[in-house]
């Protein structure tokens, strides 16, 4: 028999930041650092007179319930726990938008990471992005729920292309939609000194890996490395909203 190897466990550091743009006049987008939980998530909303913002910001919320009653109430955190929340989440926004006629049609992604002990767990709706920086190297541990981005996995686009393709914000799935929701679920290990970045999909134009590898590498506090990826993204671009999230994992 195998001898016991204990769980590794990690101390989580966590910062966010959030910015308007340079166009819109609000922010649709909504993000979630619970440091007792280890849930971490970004939201970005759609739909008119406020309606995004409140879509996001609800999923962002029934998303921090689902968990935190698991949490409470000693549930094992786990991939089912993560689609029950979205699946929660989704419904939350579409009895709200039945209630509301000015809430009609309103709609969200939402990106949720959680920390288990020695594992991630990862739920993914949408075009929001999550990465993880480990060794100075970036790696994409979502895919883009876009018309465009299953035309990049198909092999019938580029990325740079995508980048630039007139519908690429044009969504093939969301939260608020439908009764039924397809939510993208993955476990990942975490090792000491990962850093881990959500962003909506307003940080993608102008930002590269490289970027990324760099911002998570200059700055250990991970509050700075947030608004640094923030602020140069909205220097550079800004025609969206642009929110990003960043953990690291610090041994104990
Ligand atoms: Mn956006």
């Amino acid at each position: 028999m195998a001898p016991d190897v204990p769980a590794p466990s990690f101390r989580v550091d966590a910062g966010a930041h959030s910015v308007v743009g340079k166009v819109r006049d609000h922010n649709e987008d909504a993000s979630l650092v619970e440091d007792d939980l280890g849930l971490y998530a970004v939201a970005d909303g759609m739909g008119g007179h406020q309606a995004g913002e409140h879509a996001s910001h609800l999923a962002v919320e029934v998303l921090s319930f689902v968990v935190g009653e698991a949490f409470r109430s000693g549930t094992a955190p786990s991939l089912d726990l993560l689609l029950d929340a979205f699946a929660r989440a989704n419904d939350a926004i579409l009895e709200d938008a039945a209630k509301r006629p000015e809430r009609q049609g309103m709609g969200t992604t939402l990106t949720a990471l959680l920390v288990d002990g020695g594992r991630l767990l990862i739920g993914h709706v949408g075009d929001c992005r999550a990465w993880r920086v480990r060794d100075g190297g970036v790696e994409q541990l979502t895919h883009d729920h876009t018309v465009v981005g299953q035309r990049v996995r198909a092999g019938l686009l580029t990325e740079e292309e995508a980048e630039q393709h007139p519908m690429r914000h044009v969504l093939s799935r969301c939260l608020g939609v439908s009764e039924d929701l397809e939510v993208d679920l993955v476990e990942a290990d975490l090792a000491a000194d990962d850093v881990y970045m959500i962003a909506s999909d307003g940080m993608i134009p102008s930002t590269s890996h490289e970027n990324l590898a760099a911002a998570a590498m200059e700055n250990p506090e991970v509050e700075i490395a947030a608004q640094v990826l923030v602020n140069r993204a909205c220097d550079r671009d800004g025609a969206d909203n642009i929110t990003a999230v960043v953990f690291a994992c610090r041994e104990l």
